[in-house]
């Protein structure tokens, strides 16, 4: 494996934006992993993970350690009863992943077809779409721990999956993702009850729809609603929604009656902030220079062609400013800063 020095990372990532690595490496199996982890230790350069660069924004000045791309590949499966235990290595696109799932008649991982990024990435997130989430069908996740210097199988609860969130976040520097065994269903039931599904359906007048009907709905969906990589630079949702009491929330909902809550539990509502951003700041569509929001969704922030980081954390910083100025709600990103 060879280490490679300043290699632009706006190339390599869905934003467009960032300066170069000083280190970079591609990692395509184990030993190749513990190359570019021992480089970090012997030269005391902080190393950074990268998949397919979809959840990041990182500094023009670029990050001063090494870059390490995980490359890995391979699929597995094991068939007991009805269940199917696919292990998936980290490198792996996750779409095509989906879709080789789908396509091999296996249920729950449908609803969340076309996020970009791989499989290695998805669990740091817990990835979430159209009412599923990873953690709804993730077993295990086979990490290196780089502190301890061994590997590790974490199990669902070790992972601490919650709304885009898991143990992963708590200390970047202590596990990387190796692959991630998920149970699978070759007789599952479809979630479809998610509004914007649920709608999809009732209009095409369709009222049992395949497992393939329901990945190609959401991929319509996210087509119509989501800006194509391929077009635009973005990192998709730029922040997080928002968990609140219900106390907090009704007091919103008497201010903006139109407001859709999602219930997450009995004492808590998740708060849709591309809706507040929208129809509360009107930050849809807007353009600022080199950046903006997109035109059908103001929670994805745009680069509209040669944005700097420090242009988008501006205009993030506005939106924030201006969503807690008027309801009082301090919002998050969900797109990591490499800084
Ligand atoms: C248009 C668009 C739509 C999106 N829609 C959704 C959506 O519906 N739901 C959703 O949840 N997300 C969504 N995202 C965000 C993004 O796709 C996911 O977060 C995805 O899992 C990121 O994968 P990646 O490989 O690109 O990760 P990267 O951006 O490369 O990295 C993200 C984080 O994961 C870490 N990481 C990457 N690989 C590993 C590994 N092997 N081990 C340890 N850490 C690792 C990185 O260090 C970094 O902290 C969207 C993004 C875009 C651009």
């Amino acid at each position: 494996m060879s280490i490679q020095k300043d290699i632009l990372l706006k190339d390599l990532t869905t934003f467009r934006i960032g300066g170069p690595a000083k280190h970079f490496c591609v990692v395509r199996n184990e030993d190749e992993l513990i190359e570019a982890v021992n480089f970090s230790k012997k030269y005391r350069v902080p190393f950074f993970v990268l998949g397919g660069g979809s959840n990041i924004l990182v500094a023009d000045e670029g990050f001063e350690g090494i870059v390490i791309k995980m490359e890995m590949k391979g699929v597995t499966y094991k068939e007991e009863g009805t269940d199917v235990f696919v292990t998936a290595s980290a490198g792996e696109n996750w779409d095509s992943f989906v879709s080789q799932i789908v396509e091999k008649g296996l249920y729950g991982l449908e609803n969340l077809s076309y996020i970009p990024g791989t499989v290695g990435a998805a669990p740091v997130q817990n990835i979430g779409a159209y009412g599923s989430e990873l953690k709804d069908t993730v077993i295990s996740v086979h990490v290196l721990d780089v502190v301890k210097d061994e590997y590790k199988d974490l199990s669902n609860t070790e992972c601490k999956f919650s709304y885009r969130d898991s143990i992963f976040k708590e200390d970047p520097k202590k596990y990387i993702v190796l692959s991630v065994t998920f149970r699978l269903s070759n007789r599952g039931t479809l979630n479809i009850g998610y509004k914007d599904v649920q709608e999809y359906f009732d209009f095409k007048k369709i009222k049992e729809p395949t497992l393939k009907q329901v990945r190609n709905a959401v991929i319509e969906i996210r087509q119509r609603k989501l800006p194509d990589v391929k077009e635009y630079g973005t990192a998709g949702s730029f922040f997080k929604n928002v968990i609140v009491p219900n106390a907090q929330a009704q007091a919103l909902l008497k201010k903006y009656p139109e407001m859709i809550l999602h219930k997450v539990n009995d004492k808590k509502v998740k708060i849709p902030i591309a809706w507040i951003l929208d129809h509360v700041c009107g930050f849809r569509g807007v353009k600022k220079g080199n950046v903006g929001t997109f035109r059908n969704q103001a929670l994805v922030l745009i680069n509209h062609g040669g944005a700097t980081a420090a242009e988008i954390i501006a205009l993030a910083q506005k939106m924030v400013d201006e969503v807690y100025d008027k309801t009082g709600i301090e919002i998050e990103p969900e797109v990591e800063y490499v800084l």
